[in-house]
């Protein structure tokens, strides 16, 4: 498989990048690491005229704390990120997510947190060759008004299978988006469209400049499973966010579930999450009602697309979830001490 033409541009300052994208829009690209990006055009997913590098704008990889808040720059590679301890201390969903992500040479000298944020959805009936999609009729994301995961499927179902997104959704992130004349910051669990097509709701004009993680005083942890260690995607995952009560001995304040690679989107499960509240952290019980509650409510969107059958991911759902809050609350009682 080939790549097909491009126009390679390599700008040196933010503003010059902001002002490309603001000229070429739809017809542009940007390229960070490119390992989900190059791999798409040379399946012939995408054939952008342009591709706009990040790799001069250094100044977009940090990891910092600042005013209760860790920032990461969206260029920063996922190397650092397991690297900072940090993160490992603050951020731990984070740090574990990005462990698993692809294999050891992705991770050290390619892959960014924010590629791997923006990372285009997945399906096996459409992440294929060309040659192997041209045997049959096109299907909604690849221009043509069928869907082969989802009979009578009006819209498309691909899954988002980024492990990154998930634990930062479940840390409670924004991300800021920067255009030529000014920039917006979202909450990431705000980000999403309810189309596979075009899972993001960001403008090709815009560029992600910056993901902000508030720091609560939380225990975080992230699990996910996969056929092998290393290279393959999540074919399902969990990140739970968990605030024991400063008031109320081995009471939880507050907790954020959210299950990944099961739907467009991850998924905040919002009431499986409120259920939580004000329960002890040694509630077993609790957490498997909590998260046998999220495999129904995460079941509910997902389609047979992405290797293992249905029926078992949505099963390890709730063993996700249930492991991730265990660890979560005994994190939060070893801390307490
Ligand atoms: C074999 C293999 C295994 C993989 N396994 C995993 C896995 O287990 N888990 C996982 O989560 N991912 C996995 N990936 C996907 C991917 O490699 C990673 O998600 C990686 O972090 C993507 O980062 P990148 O910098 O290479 O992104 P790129 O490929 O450069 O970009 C990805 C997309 O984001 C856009 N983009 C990138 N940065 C910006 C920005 N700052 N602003 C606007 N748009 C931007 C690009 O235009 C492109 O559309 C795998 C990929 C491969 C090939
Ligand atoms: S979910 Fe359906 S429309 Fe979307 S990529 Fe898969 S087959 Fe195509």
């Amino acid at each position: 498989m080939r790549l097909p033409r491009f126009n390679y541009l390599g700008p040196d300052t933010l503003e010059d990048t902001l002002d490309l994208l603001a000229f070429h829009r739809d017809d542009a690209k940007i390229l960070a690491g490119g390992t989900d990006l190059l791999v798409r055009m040379k399946k012939g997913l995408l054939k952008p005229n342009v591709l706009i590098s990040l790799k001069a704008l250094k100044d977009l990889s940090y990891i910092h704390e600042e005013d209760g808040y860790i920032k990461i720059g969206a260029r920063t590679p996922l190397a650092d990120i397991t690297a900072s301890d940090l993160i490992q201390k603050k951020a731990c969903a984070l740090f574990q997510a990005c462990e698993k992500i692809g294999a050891i040479t992705m991770q050290h000298y390619r892959g960014t947190i924010g590629g791997n944020i923006l990372q285009d959805n997945r399906c096996h009936h459409y992440n294929q060759s060309d040659f192997h999609r041209s045997g049959r009729q096109p299907c909604h994301k690849d221009g043509g008004k069928i869907c082969y995961a989802r009979d009578e499927a009006d819209r498309c179902n691909s899954t988002c299978q980024s492990d990154g997104a998930t634990a930062l959704m479940a840390l409670g992130a924004e991300i800021t988006l920067a255009r030529k004349g000014g920039e917006r910051t979202v909450d990431l669990a705000n980000f999403y469209t309810t189309d596979g097509i075009m899972p993001f709701a960001m403008e090709s004009h815009e560029l992600l400049k910056e993901i902000i993680i508030p720091v609560k005083g939380a225990q975080s942890v992230y699990k996910r499973l996969a056929y092998r260690s290393a290279i393959d995607y999540p074919i399902v995952c969990a990140g739970v966010l968990l605030k024991p009560s400063k008031s109320q001995k081995n009471k939880i304040e507050d907790v954020r579930i959210v299950v990944g690679a099961m739907s467009r989107s991850p998924l905040f499960l919002v009431q499986e999450s409120s259920s939580l509240k004000g329960k002890s952290l040694t509630d077993v019980d609790a957490f498997k009602h909590a998260a046998d509650s999220s495999m129904t409510s995460a079941s509910t969107f997902a389609v047979h697309h992405v290797g293992a059958t249905l029926e078992h991911r949505c099963e390890m759902v709730s063993q996700m979830v249930f492991q991730a809050l265990k660890e979560a609350a005994q994190k939060a009682i070893d801390v307490k001490g």
